[in-house]
């Protein structure tokens, strides 16, 4: 006799992080979990440091330095802002606070993967709707919503395909929505995303009781080490998450390196233009070499190899790897011709294209 967790927990395959190390090879590149090739912002790791005498205190629990810098660089309402340890712990907070046995999570069939482990922890069942090329289809998706339907998710841009949907699109979708539906914007990668017709979604937050914005400071910011994410959210929302989360779920640290983070614009944007040059660059790269690349506005790429053995997605995993580069696997997302590629260095890139492009011709690693 032992005990039994509640039902769902069993069924959930545990993520499996990006890896960032193979036993017995010199790594040159981890491109596997998206994260900055520049690292933290110089003025973030200060900030960092000069924390360390205080490691004694415990955090201000209510995050309130941190959300008024949110709140003054994107114009947003401090009060409905709440912070999380990671964008993940939101997720996660949002499905237990929402949805339970008998109800539905709903995301669109590449979506990302903590959604329907977020709805298996909390017994709720996790619902598909078929993508059309790799996007996002919102009449497929309103067609899956039922009354048992509790919250919808949206990646915006999605990972790990690199798709994103214009403004009216996510517009449609929330009008769409029962108003007792939550609709959960999850823009991890809103800082990467250049074009006029996007939107994280702040304005669908502000006009409605049933939609949040989850932000993230993994991605474009660098601080992926500190978790650190947050959620523009209602008033009702954010008073439901204030009620559950940990009274100190966001650590000193990651709140006084976020503050400086946000402040030093000017290593977000040279992050963004690096992003930019050199995902254009390998993407093209890769297509010279008969290789599938779907289009990204995110900080990766997500490639499809042949199905034969030897040259599928397996072998090229393998090939890279023996070049001491590690892309990522995403067979667990229903893709297992595809590797995804986060854009790295520029040596890292060069790498990158260099191996495919061996592995493509046949050469040994
Ligand atoms: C990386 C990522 C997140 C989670 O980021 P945290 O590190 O938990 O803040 C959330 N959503 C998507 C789509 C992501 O790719």
């Amino acid at each position: 006799m032992a005990p039994t967790p509640r039902p769902g927990i069993m069924d959930i395959a545990a993520y499996v992080p990006g890896s960032h190390s193979i036993p017995g090879v010199e790594i040159k590149a981890v491109l596997s979990a998206n994260e900055n090739p520049l690292g933290p912002s110089p003025r973030a790791v200060a900030a960092y440091r000069a924390l360390a005498e205080k490691l004694h205190r415990y955090p201000e629990g209510g995050s309130s330095v941190l959300r008024a810098a949110l709140a003054r660089q994107y114009g947003l309402d401090a009060q409905r802002i709440v912070c999380g340890n990671g964008s993940d712990e939101l997720l996660g907070l949002l499905v237990h606070a929402y949805a339970g046995p008998g109800d539905e999570v709903l995301y669109s069939q590449y979506g990302f993967l903590m959604y329907p482990i977020a709805a298996k922890a909390n017994g709720a069942t996790p619902v598909t709707a078929p993508e059309k090329d790799y996007r996002a289809d919102v009449d497929a998706i309103l067609k899956r919503v039922t009354p048992r339907t509790k919250i919808v998710f949206l990646a915006n841009p999605n990972n790990p395909t690199g798709s994103v949907l214009p403004r009216e699109e996510v517009q449609r979708l929330a009008d769409g929505l029962p108003k007792t539906c939550l609709f959960v914007i999850d823009a991890a990668y809103a800082e990467y995303v250049v074009s006029n017709d996007y939107s994280a979604g702040v304005e669908l937050v502000d006009g409605r009781d049933n939609v949040v914005m989850t932000r993230t400071f993994s991605k474009i910011h660098g601080l992926a080490g500190l978790r650190l994410g947050w959620a523009y959210c209602p008033a009702n929302v954010a008073d439901v998450l204030n009620r559950i989360r940990g009274p100190f779920n966001v650590n000193a640290a990651a709140q006084a390196a976020a503050v400086a983070a946000l402040e030093d614009v000017a290593f977000t944007d040279a992050t963004r233009t690096h992003n930019d040059i050199w995902r254009g660059w390998l993407a093209d790269r890769l297509k010279a070499l008969g290789l599938t690349v779907l289009p990204s506005v995110g900080n990766f790429l997500l490639v499809r190899f042949a199905a034969t053995p030897g040259h599928n997605a397996v072998a090229a995993d393998a090939y890279l790897a023996r070049r001491g580069i590690i892309p990522r696997k995403v067979a667990a997302y229903g893709l297992p011709d595809w590797l995804r590629i986060t854009i790295g260095t520029e040596a890292e890139t060069r790498a990158t294209a260099e191996a495919l492009a061996d592995f493509v011709a046949g050469k040994p690693a």
